[in-house]
């Protein structure tokens, strides 16, 4: 049988080595934290939202990013540094933000979007896991015009593409989800999305994790992948082991016929030697997780909601 290594177990890897598994792969998924989904995918938003995707690189980013650049409380910071690394993102990102790239770029992420979210919605149905999933749509709201009005064209493409995405009024915003009622004289408007959800993504990828062993994939945590080993210097070369370093012990070699790469932005050093440069460079996000008062818990919004202005 085949044997895959799928390096990260993050919601990305885990996903992965479930549907290489129930393709018939013997999958072993190696991971350096104890266990799965303790990065990125630890505390996230939850969202999964196919109306949330409007290119971050868009003809309105620069500017915008050149204002963020001087505010403490920016809903994105961006700290300019004498790194090549980063001024050769940054110039990727500003060629991206031609309103013909932006474009297309929106269409393909549309379109995964919308594969994603029925996989999901399959994958649900098929095995009944259970990740604290709300199928109460998305609501983006705005309490900046300018903001709003910019929202309107990609709401309107988004609904070409397939994505019930629909601008609605404060009235039906509100109505909708009443624990906006408090700011509802602040509101310039909204859209819904009704088939957009959210979950945990932390309970996700573990209780994902629990069934692909259950399945039969092996998972090696507390190990550290050093290097991706190829004698093949070529524009695809191949990759034939990879060297791991469980922790307490020394390096070895670990072989398998494929490797899938998902370390997140892990990946673009090891990747570096073999000389593949990916364009990815972090950003850094914050979630916090509150305790809903159960004397009220009325005043919790009950959908998920996207303060678009601020992120
Ligand atoms: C604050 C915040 C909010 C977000 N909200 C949303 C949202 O609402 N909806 C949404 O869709 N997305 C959201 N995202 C993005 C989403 O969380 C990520 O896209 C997703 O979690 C990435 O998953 P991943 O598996 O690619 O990476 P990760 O979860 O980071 O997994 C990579 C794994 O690789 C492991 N690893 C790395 N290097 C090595 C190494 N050398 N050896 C061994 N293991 C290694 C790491 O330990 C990690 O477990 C949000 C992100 C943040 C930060």
């Amino acid at each position: 049988m085949t044997h895959i290594a799928v390096l990260g177990a993050g919601v990305v890897g885990v996903t992965t080595a479930w549907y290489l598994r129930q393709a018939g792969y013997d999958v072993t998924v190696i991971e350096r934290e104890s266990a799965a989904g303790m990065q990125t995918s630890f505390a996230n938003g939850g969202q999964i939202s196919v109306s949330h995707a409007t290119p971050w690189a868009n003809p309105a980013a620069p500017m915008k990013a050149l204002k963020w650049l001087f505010r403490e409380d920016a809903p994105l910071l961006y700290r300019l540094r004498a790194d090549k690394a980063q001024l050769k993102w940054a110039m990727q990102f500003l060629q991206e933000c031609r309103a013909d790239r932006a474009d297309a770029n929106l269409v393909q992420m549309v379109r995964l979007g919308l594969y994603s979210r029925d996989a999901l919605q399959q994958l649900r149905a098929d095995i009944d896991i259970d990740y604290e999933q709300q199928t109460r749509g998305i609501m983006h709201f705005y309490t900046n015009q300018a903001e709003f009005d910019a929202a309107i064209a990609p709401t309107e493409r988004m609904q070409e593409l397939g994505c019930e995405r629909h601008v609605i009024d404060i009235n039906n915003a509100v109505n909708l989800e009443p624990a906006l009622y408090p700011i509802a004289h602040k509101l310039k408007g909204a859209t819904y999305t009704s088939r957009d959800e959210s979950g945990n993504a932390h309970l996700f990828t573990q209780r994902l994790a629990e069934r692909c062993i259950e399945a039969g994939v092996k998972f090696l945590y507390d190990t550290e992948i050093l290097a991706l080993n190829t004698d093949d210097y070529s524009a695809r070369p191949h990759v034939h082991s990879i060297t791991i370093q469980p922790k307490g012990e020394n390096a070895q070699t670990f072989s398998a016929d494929s490797h899938v790469l998902a370390l997140g932005s892990y990946s673009v050093s090891l990747m570096k030697p073999l000389h593949i440069h990916l364009p990815i460079f972090p950003a850094k996000g914050y979630s916090a997780t509150y305790q809903i008062n159960p004397r009220a818990p009325h005043l919790a919004p009950f959908v998920s909601l996207i303060d678009d202005e601020f992120k």
